[in-house]
């Protein structure tokens, strides 16, 4: 069942269109990344979830009831900033009740509430501490008990661990996952960061410049991208996206003779992911390539190579540590199933090329 439903939501700063005619549904208890580089809108889009901006078309619906035109307060969903701001001169026991007190809810049920959130954060021993006498992931869980202490289903984060180092973004990850998972949460959050998507998320809406680009779970983004942009923002190294070239209705890769597709008239990319790519011995290849640099990142190694035509490197991951000389020749295959073809215009899929990918083309694709 449907537990928030956004129809058509648009919004405009002035010229710019910040949020344009998005619509998804998310299901109750789910999970849900909303996922983009910097300026995409995915605060905008949250905000206008919790009412704090109004949106100039569209509706949003949670619970079955229209709450368009709710005020915040009246929303019933926690929400958790980047910033996570906890007033500097109160405990975190009053941080903690701030908002129940605010909202002049029932002080009876403040104890009970708040002996339950902050055993289960882990703060029970921290109540008559200072923020300034806290770490930053204490910090960070007190900024999420205030979320849960309200009790409300609905919770929107948007980027909360930005502020952490890498260690602790990592475990407060697993926290935060497990802590939605054991409040049956329905969890809208924000990141542009793909790992951190990938990694929590039942389902990631993928934002560009406004749009959905793709909704789908994380093994849908990373499997089958909708588009170059889904296929190079998730995972990592980018896809390789190397242009063909096409006579008549054939479209070549590189110096290989034999044609990778045979398609009407369009121009098409092929799409491959690095790990995708295996070396082989030079006798054995009908491809070749030239290393240009190689990065050691401990479990595997990536080589970056040039191809002859291709105006872009392209990049391939390797296990372990591989010893290859600046300048060496390599040999390359990799399996057909793993080609993407894309619209080298309009950067989208092309699934129906693909299904006329020659079966020739495993003298180099295995
Ligand atoms: P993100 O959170 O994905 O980085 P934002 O939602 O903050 O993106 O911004 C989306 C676009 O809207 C950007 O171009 C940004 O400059 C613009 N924008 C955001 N907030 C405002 C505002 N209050 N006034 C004018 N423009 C804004
Ligand atoms: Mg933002």
């Amino acid at each position: 069942m449907s537990h928030l439903s956004l129809h058509h939501i648009t919004k405009a700063w002035g010229e710019k269109i910040a949020l344009d005619d998005i619509s998804f549904d998310a299901a109750e208890g789910s999970f849900v990344a909303l996922l983009g580089p910097s300026g995409c809108g995915k605060s905008t889009l949250l905000r206008t979830i919790a009412g704090l901006e109004t949106a100039d078309r569209g509706t949003i619906h949670f619970k079955h009831a229209d709450i368009t035109d709710l005020p915040p307060s009246q929303r019933k969903l926690s929400m958790v900033f980047q910033s996570y701001a906890l007033f500097p001169h109160l405990n975190v026991r009053e941080n903690l009740l701030f908002g129940l007190k605010a909202r002049g809810e029932d002080k009876l049920h403040f104890a009970a509430r708040l002996a339950e959130v902050s055993k289960l954060m882990e703060l029970d021993k921290l109540l008559e501490r200072l923020p300034s006498q806290l770490s930053g992931g204490q910090q960070q869980r007190v900024a999420l008990g205030r979320a849960v202490i309200a009790n409300n289903t609905l919770c929107l984060m948007d980027e909360p661990l930005s502020n952490l180092d890498a260690k602790l973004r990592q475990s407060m990850r697993r926290e935060i996952r497990a802590l939605q998972k054991k409040l049956g949460l329905t969890m809208l959050y924000v990141t542009h960061d793909q790992t951190e998507a990938m990694s929590m998320a039942d389902s990631i809406i993928l934002l560009n410049d406004g749009h959905i680009e793709q909704h789908g779970t994380p093994d849908d983004l990373y499997n089958n991208p909708a588009s170059i942009f889904a296929a190079q923002f998730i995972g990592a190294p980018p896809m390789n996206i190397l242009p063909l070239q096409r006579k008549d209705a054939q479209h070549y890769l590189s110096h290989l003779t034999a044609p990778v597709v045979e398609y009407r008239d369009t121009t098409l990319s092929l799409g491959l992911r690095a790990e995708d790519i295996q070396l082989i011995a030079l006798e054995h290849a009908a491809l070749t390539a030239r290393v240009i640099s190689s990065e050691y990142m401990g479990s595997d190694t990536l080589l970056v190579c040039e191809l002859a035509g291709m105006p872009e490197p392209l990049t391939v991951k390797v296990p372990g540590m591989q010893h290859i000389a600046d300048g060496s020749e390599v040999g390359l295959q990799w399996s057909a199933a793993r080609q993407y073809l894309f619209f080298s215009d309009s950067g989208k899929r092309c699934v129906a090329a693909e299904q006329h990918m020659f079966v020739s083309q495993k003298k180099y694709a295995v």
